[in-house]
């Protein structure tokens, strides 16, 4: 693998993934950028190519579709340039769980998980066998919080940091980088396609201090980065009491609350 691999990013024509081509074109890497909208693509390409000098390659796919997804895959499994994937692609829908439409969710998670999944399940065994590269999965706060009412959505998110962890622990030792970034709410589209107008929220980080921080905790190996948490000492309490719990759930007998009649 290069000593300056390419990157690509899913979800690149606008907001963080966006965000992420201009960084890593700055620091000269290539780009693969993947989303829907080719035009929006070729703007940043043609900006980027010019103030970088960056090579940058445009996949024009709608990543819920079987058959573009595969081109996506093919691509990461083929090109041996590309060291660094970044599963930034996904979307939010707004309305609670029963005003939702069966094939709105289905959609959702076929964005935010299944293709996902699939890009990193594409790559992973190559950067294995080169014994490096790395995997941006961007997961979000709210999949940490079932009480934020964005109930499908979480749940891909907490999909994406359970992943992220998993594959962290399996293919750490390979060579290979996994980091979860969680960002909180962030300035960008994503909030009009769940029908909320960021403009009346507060707390709402700008996209350029999201994607520098999360570059921070790139840079630093961490395997979960929450750029808004001030104090990471509350996430590794978190981390902390779930590995101290975890001993305890192998057990031959029901626990004792659960051996009584009511
Ligand atoms: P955004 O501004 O809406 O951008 C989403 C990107 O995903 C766009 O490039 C979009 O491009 C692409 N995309 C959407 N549907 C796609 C599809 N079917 N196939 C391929 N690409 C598709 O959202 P964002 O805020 O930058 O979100 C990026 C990631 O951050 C998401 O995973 C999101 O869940 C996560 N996140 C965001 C926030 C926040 O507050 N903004 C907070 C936590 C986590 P096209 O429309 O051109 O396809």
């Amino acid at each position: 693998m290069a000593a300056n691999p390419s990157v690509l990013v899913t979800g690149a024509s606008t907001g963080i993934g966006a965000t992420y081509a201009d960084r890593f074109a700055r620091r000269g890497h290539d780009l693969v950028l993947v989303a829907r909208d080719r035009t929006r693509m070729e703007a940043l390409a043609t900006r980027l190519r010019q103030e970088t000098g960056v090579a940058i390659d445009i996949i024009q796919a709608d990543l819920t579709q079987a058959a573009e997804l595969a081109v996506v895959e093919a691509r990461l499994r083929d090109d041996a340039r590309i060291g660094i994937l970044i599963n930034n692609a996904g979307t939010a829908l707004g309305g609670s769980f029963i005003e939702q439409s069966t094939d709105d969710i289905t959609r959702l998670v076929a964005l935010n998980t299944t293709a996902l999944l699939r890009l990193a399940s594409a790559v992973a065994p190559r950067f294995a066998q080169a014994g490096e590269g790395a995997i941006i999965n961007i997961g979000s706060v709210v999949g940490l919080a079932p009480e934020f009412a964005m109930t499908v959505y979480g749940a891909t998110k907490a999909f994406a940091l359970f992943l992220s962890q998993g594959l962290s622990l399996e293919l750490g030792p390979k060579g290979v980088y996994v980091q979860a970034v969680l960002p909180a709410a962030t300035r960008t589209e994503i909030w009009q396609h769940a029908g909320a107008d960021v403009s009346t929220m507060s707390g709402v980080m700008e996209v350029d201090e999201l994607v520098d921080a999360a570059l921070v905790g790139f840079d630093r190996r961490e395997a979960v980065t929450i750029p808004p948490l001030p104090d990471v000492e509350q996430w590794n309490a978190y981390q902390a009491a779930r590995q101290a719990m975890l001993p305890n759930t192998r057990q031959k007998h029901a626990a004792a609350r659960y051996r009584t009649a009511v």
